[in-house]
C-alpha cells in the first residue's frame, strides 16, 4: 500500500492574487486605469477568491498606483470576489474607507534596516503606529491583513531570526489583525526555515488566518508552499504571471506566479476555486498589458503547448503531416 505521506494537507486553499498591487507597483510604465480595471475583472472571472486591487500609498511613493482611489471605488465590492487594498497609515485608511473597501492590508518589515529603507521607521515606531491604525481600521468595520516583510532574510542584515518575526506577529495580533501574512520578500527562504518560522508564529494566531507571501528568486517558492501546507497553512499569495519583482534582487524572478501555485495545488487534489487555463490566459494577456515577457515557467509551458497544438492543427489542415 502506498504510504500516506501527505495525509494532513488542507482540502482547500485560499489564494490572494496580488498582481494588481504588488505586481504593478514596480512597473515603470503607468498602466492606464481602465486597463487595470479590465485586469481585475479578468482575474475575478478565473474564480480567484481574493484580489489585492491597489494601494492607498501617496502617489509620490508609488506613481504606478496613483489611481488607487478610482480603482478602490470601482472594486470595493465585487460579486463573489473579496478585494482589499494596501494602506500605509491613517490617511491611507481614510481613502480606503471613502472608497468603501471591506478589507485592507498594512505592512512592516521584520528587520530594522529594511523597515527603515522601506517605510523610514524603526520597528518600534511602526508597531506604535499600528497599535492605533489597526484598531481604527476595525472601528470602520473593515478586516485587517497584517503583512510582515523579509521574514526569511533581509537584503541588509541577512537571515532574520524567527523569534523576531513571531514577536512582531504577536503584537499585530494583539492590536486586532485578522490575518498575518508572512512575506519572504526577497525570496531567500528554504523549507526548513519556513517550517521553523511557522513553528514560532502558528501558536500565536488561528492557523487558518496565517498565510505565506513567497517570492521565487531562488526557485524555492513552491518548495516553501509545500512546507507551509505540511504545517497546515491554507492561505497563499500569488501574482499572475509572476508579475512584480524585488528591488533588492535585480533581474530575479519576482512574486510566486499564481498559476504555478494553482498547478501544484490542483495536482495534489487541493481545491482553489480557480480555473487554471483561464488564469494562464490572463497571465498571457498581462505580458501585453505591461509590454514585456513575464518570468512564470507555468506560463511559458502553457504557451508552448498552445503553439504546438496550433502547429499540429495547421499541418493537419494542409495535409502536410507525415
Ligand atoms: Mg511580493
Amino acid at each position: 500500500m502506498e504510504a500516506a505521506v501527505f495525509d494532513n494537507l488542507p482540502k482547500k486553499v485560499y489564494i490572494r492574487e496580488v498582481g494588481p498591487r504588488d505586481g504593478l507597483q514596480i512597473e515603470p510604465e503607468f498602466v492606464p486605469t481602465e486597463v487595470k480595471a479590465e485586469f481585475i475583472r479578468k482575474l475575478a472571472a478565473t474564480g480567484v477568491p481574493h484580489i489585492e486591487i491597489t494601494s492607498f500609498v501617496h502617489p509620490k511613493w508609488i506613481p504606478a498606483l496613483a489611481d488607487g482611489k478610482e480603482i478602490g471605488g470601482m472594486f470595493a465590492e465585487m460579486n463573489g470576489t473579496h478585494t482589499s487594498a494596501l494602506v500605509p497609515n491613517m490617511r491611507g485608511l481614510e481613502g480606503a474607507a471613502e472608497a468603501g473597501l471591506k478589507e485592507v492590508s498594512v505592512f512592516m518589515s521584520a528587520s530594522e534596516s529594511h523597515n527603515k529603507a522601506n517605510i523610514n521607521r524603526a520597528i518600534s515606531e511602526s508597531l506604535k503606529m499600528f497599535s492605533e491604525l489597526i484598531p481604527a481600521i476595525k472601528k470602520e468595520g473593515m478586516g485587517v491583513i497584517a503583512a510582515i516583510s523579509v521574514v526569511c532574510g533581509c537584503p541588509f542584515e541577512g537571515e532574520v531570526p524567527p523569534e523576531k518575526v513571531a514577536e512582531i506577529a504577536g503584537e499585530l495580533v494583539s492590536y486586532g489583525a485578522d490575518y498575518i501574512m508572512l512575506g519572504d520578500t526577497i525570496g531567500v527562504g528554504t523549507p526548513i526555515q519556513v517550517k521553523r518560522l511557522l513553528e514560532k508564529v502558528m501558536p500565536l494566531h488561528d492557523p487558518q488566518r496565517i498565510g505565506l507571501h513567497l517570492h521565487d528568486t531562488q526557485a524555492t517558492a513552491l518548495s516553501n508552499v509545500l512546507a507551509g501546507l505540511e504545517m497546515g497553512i491554507a492561505c497563499f499569495d500569488g501574482a499572475v504571471g509572476g508579475l512584480g519583482g524585488c528591488p533588492y534582487a535585480p533581474g530575479a524572478s519576482g512574486n510566486l506566479p499564481t498559476e504555478n501555485l494553482v498547478y501544484l495545488l490542483h495536482g495534489m487534489g487541493i481545491e482553489t476555486g480557480i480555473d487554471l487555463d483561464a488564469l494562464l490566459e490572463v497571465a498571457d494577456w498581462c505580458q501585453r498589458m505591461v509590454g514585456h515577457s513575464l518570468s512564470s515557467n507555468g506560463l511559458r509551458a502553457y504557451l508552448g503547448r498552445k503553439a504546438a497544438k496550433k502547429n499540429a492543427a495547421e499541418k493537419n489542415a494542409t495535409g502536410a503531416h507525415g
